[in-house]
């Protein structure tokens, strides 16, 4: 019997395990100290009350034999497909229902999206990077190739004619930069792409961090996407639904190849392998975008953009080097002084008992920059924040 060797060829990933590890060992030798985390990904404001009451109700549902559901439909209940056909043609994208499959979360699909394409496939991968895109197509035995996301072009690298690749990960707002791609620089991606056969999945992840106009919530909003991309969405950062598990995938009709429709092939993965989000679940994720869900959302967004002002600030008062932050919830900051990722982690924690996320630990060209996030507290940000500016002055 043999297991996939494949599983042979991926790093270790001991990121958040050493982050553990260091801020552990600090705080036994020195327990009188109050270590700030700054590192984390997860959002820590509840869900909003338009999520619950939603949630609730359909919960009472379930309860009556009347209104009990069981297994759903494979690509989401028609109400929530609808809810998010209707936000996107808010700004101006136009959908079909059929183009919206609901999931239990951005990772899976990003994960699992890699079994519609063929075996033989190179796919390109922006360095640094979410880890997600990089360990599914190791596990999948794939071709990969990295191109450079560095200081020169803003953490956001362009299309280069010479290379040639099938599939290509693009994720914007980007984790861990922050940094956003303007519409005319993925235009130059969708062209590229579109002149070359390839296929773009675009993780949008954290579009509802966008304020900017120039910016693209989804790539659909890119003239010419609709024949060589597909989104990945999630509820998680934007609604507090990390725990709760809900997101959604696009695939437009018109995007094939081989005379094969990508839609038809994700639909027929899903109903194999998927077999739905929960009732309960999707009434809440519909309840994002009710009039109330809506506000108050935006009202956690802005409490988290907050946050990411106060850290942006102290980083521009001490004339540090910074991506993200306006856009994003993550702030990519060039370490100080030359000093290498975990250098200026070892650092922060000693002298300011501040912990980020060493950004060697997403990707070659991470070393020398660190991540802060701004889903803390205003509390525990405003605190970091002053502790920062105090032991860089
Ligand atoms: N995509 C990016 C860029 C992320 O940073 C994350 C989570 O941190 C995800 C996707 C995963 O989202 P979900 O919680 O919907 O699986």
């Amino acid at each position: 019997m043999y297991f996939n060797d494949n599983f042979n060829s991926l790093t270790e990933n001991y990121l958040f395990a050493e982050i553990a590890e260091r801020i552990k060992k600090y705080t036994t030798e020195n327990p009188e100290k109050k270590v700030l985390k700054m590192g984390i990904g997860d959002v820590t404001l509840p869900l909003v009350p338009a999520v619950t009451e939603a949630m609730h109700k359909a919960e009472d549902e379930m309860s009556q034999a009347s209104t009990f559901r069981g297994y759903g439909p494979y690509e989401g209940y028609s109400f929530l497909r609808e809810a998010i056909k209707n936000y996107y043609g808010t700004f101006g994208v136009k959908l079909n229902a059929d183009e919206i499959f609901v999931s239990d979360g951005a990772k899976s699909d990003l994960g699992n999206v890699t079994e519609i394409f063929s075996q033989n496939n190179t796919v390109l991968i922006p360095d640094p990077v979410y880890p997600v895109y990089v360990d599914s197509n190791i596990i999948a035995g794939r071709k990969i190739i990295y191109t450079a996301a560095t200081e020169e072009n803003g953490f956001l690298p362009l299309p280069d004619k010479k290379i040639k690749a099938d599939v290509i990960y693009i994720c914007s707002p980007n984790n861990p930069t922050g940094a956003v791609y303007s519409q005319e620089n993925l235009k130059e991606w969708v062209d590229y792409a579109n002149a070359s056969g390839a296929v773009i999945l675009y993780d949008a992840a954290y579009e509802r961090f966008i304020s900017q106009t120039e910016a693209s919530r989804s790539i659909f909003q890119i003239e010419g996407a609709r024949t060589c991309a597909i989104e990945f969405c999630s509820f998680s950062k934007t609604a507090g639904f990390t725990g709760t598990r809900c997101g959604y995938t696009v695939i437009p009709n018109e995007l094939e190849r081989g005379g094969i429709r990508a839609n038809s092939l994700w639909y027929r993965r899903q109903s194999v392998k998927f077999n739905g989000v929960p009732y309960v679940v999707q009434r809440g994720a519909e309840a994002v975008f009710s009039k109330d869900g809506k506000e108050q959302i935006q009202q956690n967004i802005n409490y988290y953009r907050g946050n990411a002002e106060i850290l942006a600030n102290c980083l521009y008062k001490l004339g540090i080097w910074y991506t993200g932050g306006k856009n994003s919830p993550y702030i990519w900051l060039k370490c100080p002084e030359g000093m290498k990722s975990w250098q200026f982690f070892d650092k922060l924690l000693n002298e300011a008992q501040v912990a980020g996320t060493p950004g060697a630990g997403f990707g070659k060209n991470g070393e020398g920059y660190f991540r802060l996030t701004a889903f803390g507290s205003r509390e525990t940000t405003t605190e970091a924040a002053k502790r920062i500016e105090k032991f860089l002055k």
